[in-house]
């Protein structure tokens, strides 16, 4: 590939030094699980994301479980997710043995239809987890004035979205408790699996520390079934570090999204991508749609460009939700963009080059 997907090339040269001596930190301290640097990061995340606490964990799946559990969501009760969310955004409610019910998104923005969530809505509906996919702040007023009107809880998925803001508030600070991941790829990306809880109610992220921690606050006794579900030592060390270059990393994506949305404007029957008033997007990924996806795919790689589809099964036709009963016309939107959208390289430290060249590239393509 002549250009990949994904580098971590050029961040991982700015950090590699700071985290060579993180590690030695880590390494010395001989206080491998659940130490100061979890203390450091969950701190200064919180500080961040501008909320009153946040707890490290596992992975961002494991803290959107753990955010559920926290709320007793279990058995009986039914969760309104996006119709074309990445499935681990399902997988949570599946764990707490509730029942995923999938609301469309507006298939301007990709996200979750504020009107599509009221048409769901049943007695048993307990909570909403917003996605801000691709990078891009939900409507969350809307949202959360729904979510007030009918009793509902706000869980906000926050995997792609670290500091994005709708009308100035950041993202994972609006829900009644929320959850991201700080996978390698994300904006914000561990040196392996990780994630974090953020919250504004201190007793909702006790519950959170506790259930973390196989349900035990003090040694030895266990007060709920919990999890093994810990933020690494080592991977809240790195992403402290990490963390102090997110904003420069966030305005290197804005920048390279302008450039591609000023190369590719008025190309084929290419949609690129759309934010709604009072959003602010940090391009997790940038994603074009066209009729001729997989031509254009072919045609990339081809040329040594790499790209990737997010997502091309929306998680009512996976396997995996065969019991729910759904088929193919079921969410008409999500499967018009699982079968249309491609992702395009994006990456801080990307070149302007690099851009210029996938937009010729993409101009040469037949429509
Ligand atoms: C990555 C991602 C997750 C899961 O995060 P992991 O850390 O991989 O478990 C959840 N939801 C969305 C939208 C994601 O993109």
């Amino acid at each position: 590939m002549d250009i990949p997907f994904l580098s971590f090339e050029k961040t991982n040269s700015i950090i590699k030094s700071e985290i060579l001596q993180a590690f030695e930190d880590f390494f010395d301290k001989g206080w491998y699980v659940l130490g100061e640097k979890v203390k450091q990061f969950e701190t200064e995340y919180a500080s961040f994301n501008n909320v009153s606490d946040s707890v490290g964990v596992s992975n961002g799946l494991d803290a959107l479980h753990i955010a559920l559990r926290t709320l007793n969501i279990g058995p009986g009760d039914e969760v309104i997710v996006p119709s074309n969310t990445y499935i681990a955004t399902v997988l949570a409610v599946s764990y707490v043995g509730a029942t995923p019910v999938f609301a469309e998104p507006d298939i301007k923005t990709y996200n979750i239809d504020y009107n599509s969530i009221e048409k769901v809505i049943t007695s048993k509906t307990k909570a909403i987890i917003p996605v801000h996919l691709y990078g891009q702040a939900c409507e969350m007023d809307r949202i959360m004035a729904i979510a007030d009107r009918h009793g509902l809880f706000v869980v906000e998925d926050n995997a792609q979205s670290q500091s994005a803001s709708f009308k100035g508030k950041l993202t994972g600070s609006w829900g009644n408790i929320n959850g991201t991941s700080f996978y390698p790829g994300k904006n914000l990306g561990a040196l392996g699996d990780a994630g974090a809880i953020t919250t504004n109610d201190p007793d909702l992220a006790h519950k959170a520390r506790v259930l973390r921690n196989y349900g035990s606050e003090k040694k030895y006794y266990n007060d709920v079934i919990g999890y093994n579900m810990r933020l690494d030592e080592c991977q809240a060390a790195f992403l402290t570090v990490k963390l102090k270059h997110l904003r420069e990393w966030t305005k290197q994506r804005q920048q390279i999204a302008s450039w591609y949305n000023l190369a590719l404007n008025g190309i084929g029957d290419l949609v690129l991508p759309e934010v709604s008033e009072g959003a602010t997007h940090v391009y997790h990924l940038y994603v074009i749609r066209t009729k001729q996806r997989d031509q254009l795919q072919k045609y990339l790689s081809d040329n040594g460009i790499g790209s990737l589809i997010h997502y091309p099964i929306p998680p009512h036709l996976q396997d995996a939700y065969k019991n729910l009963g759904f088929k193919k016309g079921s969410f008409p939107i999500a499967e018009e963009i699982a079968d249309t959208c491609l992702s395009l390289p994006i990456w801080p430290g990307m070149a302007q080059d690099q851009v210029d060249t996938i937009s010729k590239v993409i101009e040469n393509f037949k429509f």
